[in-house]
This record gives C-alpha cells, sequence and structure tokens, in this order.
C-alpha cells in the first residue's frame, strides 16, 4: 500500500466514509495529508473515535479557523535569525533542515509551513548561513534538529550535517527530534543510525508518541536500534482529545514509552494551530491529568506538561502546584501535598 495522500486514497482504504471524501478534499487542498501503510492499518475501521484516526486522517473541523489560533503558534518566525534557524533560548538553537514529514499529525504546530507546496529543504546556501551562524555563537552548546522531520532525509544528507556540526568545537550535544521510528520504522536502518553518531558529541532522539498502539512491535524494533547504538531515546507526547486525555490512556502510554527505553520528556499542551480546536483540551484538564500520573506510575513516567508560549517566548512548565506557602509568626510555612491530596507541613 502507498502512503494515503489525498481524499479519495483515505475513503478507497475505508478510513472515512465516501460522504466524507468532499469535506476531507477540502482539508487535504489546504493541510498536507499522508498516512503510512503502518499507521493506516493500525486504524480500527470500527471504531469512529480511533485515537489513532483522530491524529492523522483529516476532519471536516480542520477548515473551522478560531481567532485565538495562529498561524505561527509558537513564534518560531520572531526568533529565527537566518533562514532554517530559531534561536529562543540562549544555549540551543533548532535547525530546520526540511519541510517534509514521513506523516502529517492534523495537530502540527508547524501546518501552515510544512508538507508538499512549501519549500522543502533548505538550499546548500541557507544551510550554509545557518552553519555559520552557529558557527559565530559560542554560547550554542546545544542544536536541535527538526523540521519536518529530519529522519526523512537521506544517511548521506543527514550524516553531511552531523559532521558539520561535530567540527564546531562549542556544540556538545545534539538533539533530533522525529516521528520516524513510528511512522516508518523500517526507515531507521543501520546506516542511518551510523549517520547520527559522531565521537564525542552525543545525539539524544526524541521520539514523538501519543498513544500506546503507536509503539507496534516494528515501532518498538526501531527504537531498539537506537538505544542499542547507544544513542538516549526521551518521549514528547502531545496532549490530545480523544487520544490521551485520559488517565488510563496517558499512563499506558508513559508506561508503554519506558517499556521501550524511551524517558517520558515533553506532554506538550496542544498550540493554537488554526483548525486544532477539536484536539485540544484545557490546562486544568491537563494539570488534573498530570496528578494522576504522580504516585500512581513510576517516576521515569512522569515528563514536564509544558505549553509553548505563543509569540515566541519559549516553554513553560504548567503542571499542578503541590506547594503553597503560608504567613505564620512572621514568617513563612511551607505547605505540601503528596500524591493522595494530603497537606502536610514543612518542616513537619
Ligand atoms: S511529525 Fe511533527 S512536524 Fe511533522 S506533522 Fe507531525 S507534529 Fe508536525
Amino acid at each position: 500500500m502507498p502512503n494515503l495522500r489525498t481524499a479519495a486514497q483515505i475513503c478507497d482504504h475505508g478510513l472515512a466514509p465516501p460522504e466524507r471524501h468532499g469535506a476531507l478534499d477540502k482539508v487535504a487542498a489546504r493541510y498536507a495529508v499522508a498516512i503510512t501503510p503502518g499507521l493506516a492499518a493500525l486504524i480500527d475501521r470500527n471504531d469512529p473515535h480511533d485515537p489513532i484516526a483522530r491524529q492523522f486522517v483529516p476532519s471536516a473541523a480542520e477548515i473551522d479557523h478560531q481567532p485565538q489560533e495562529l498561524s505561527d503558534p509558537i513564534g518560531d518566525d520572531a526568533r529565527s535569525p537566518v533562514d532554517g534557524v530559531v534561536h529562543r533560548y540562549p544555549d540551543r538553537v533548532l535547525l530546520k533542515l526540511t519541510h517534509v514529514c514521513a506523516v502529517y499529525c492534523r495537530f502540527c504546530f508547524r501546518r501552515e509551513m510544512i508538507g508538499p507546496g512549501k519549500p522543502n529543504a533548505l538550499s546548500q546556501a541557507s544551510l550554509a548561513a545557518a552553519l555559520d551562524y552557529i558557527r559565530s555563537r559560542p554560547e550554542i552548546w546545544e542544536v536541535i534538529l527538526t523540521g519536518g522531520d529530519p529522519l526523512v532525509l537521506s544517511a548521506r544528507r543527514l550524516r553531511a550535517v552531523m559532521k558539520a556540526l561535530s567540527e564546531i568545537a562549542h556544540v556538545k550535544v545534539v538533539r533530533i527530534h522525529t516521528r520516524v521510528p513510528i511512522a516508518d520504522p523500517a526507515r531507521i536502518t543501520s546506516d542511518l543510525v551510523r549517520a547520527m553518531k559522531f565521537k564525542g558529541k552525543p545525539t539524544y532522539v526524541a521520539v514523538h508518541v501519543n498513544h500506546a498502539r503507536e509503539l507496534t512491535p516494528r515501532a518498538r524494533a526501531a527504537c531498539a536500534r537506537l538505544a542499542d547504538a547507544g544513542i538516549p531515546l526521551l518521549g514528547q507526547s502531545v496532549l490530545l482529545a480523544g487520544v490521551n486525555d485520559t488517565p488510563e490512556a496517558l499512563g499506558e502510554l508513559m508506561r508503554a514509552l519506558v517499556e521501550c527505553r524511551i524517558k517520558p520528556y515533553y506532554l506538550h499542551h496542544g498550540d493554537l494551530a488554526p483548525g486544532t480546536a477539536h484536539l485540544r483540551t484545557d490546562i486544568a484538564n491537563g494539570q488534573d491529568l498530570m496528578r494522576s500520573l504522580r504516585g500512581r506510575f513510576s517516576g521515569l513516567c512522569q515528563p514536564a506538561y509544558v505549553l509553548d508560549i505563543p509569540g515566541g517566548y519559549g516553554k513553560s512548565p504548567i503542571g499542578p502546584n503541590y506547594i503553597e506557602r503560608r504567613a505564620a509568626n512572621g514568617g513563612e510555612r511551607v505547605v505540601v501535598e503528596d500524591f493522595n491530596g494530603r497537606r502536610h507541613h514543612y518542616p513537619p
């Protein structure tokens, strides 16, 4: 089966009823669509609320834009000193190598910038200018390859970029953000894994996974190839209505990640990307879910719940607060809440 890229292909493969064809056509004309055969096979055609379908099968709701939604919801453009680079925090930059992904998530925060029809790679001249920028800033300790999805690149192209970064003395760490081990696990070949590694410069891979079912045996094997090569794996997930917004679904996801040697790192609050209101939750709901993890699931299963502040101001943790400071006897006492909701003075 080829990647499904059109409304007709999606309907023909039973992922949407024929009467939705016209509406899906309109969405596909506006936003990129691609569903890999592996992910298409995971979708339960008999479940109208299937959590995998909600992430990848277009919905007519995507045309319904809310006034507060933004074409650049996390403010990449405001923090982009040269083409392909986002410099938001002092010690690290994003390097956006491609605008192409193996699969297009319906909630994507960069949906206005990615997909066919957008410039699909940095030109050689822009890449050279981006590398010059990184070379000229000694404060840049970490480079994060993102996109699009950097692991859609050939091993040869990826190796060339990694080599250039490895030659910059002040860049100590490279991090790669990707959905490929989930969407197209066969792409994680030994050649690609070798291309990610450079002696003396650790590479971390942050794998984007939102539901435990995405970690199929093939996806687990792809992650194992990375972990066995000595590449530390981090998990990043997006909190999505109807996908992982129950204590059971979220806990199961976090455990599945840890079982695959992927340390849950971020749980992102849904960004204000256009046409994604049907997939967003509210922050209070996210905080309740984080409380549901605390104490009931291993410390390894606790991601940081974060919000990317619109305008390019960066991520802030927005998880529940367990500490209260109270004025007492002219001073201050701390009250801390345990995972059962009981409150304790500290010191006792
Ligand atoms: S893989 Fe990442 S960049 Fe690509 S569509 Fe999904 S969220 Fe967007």
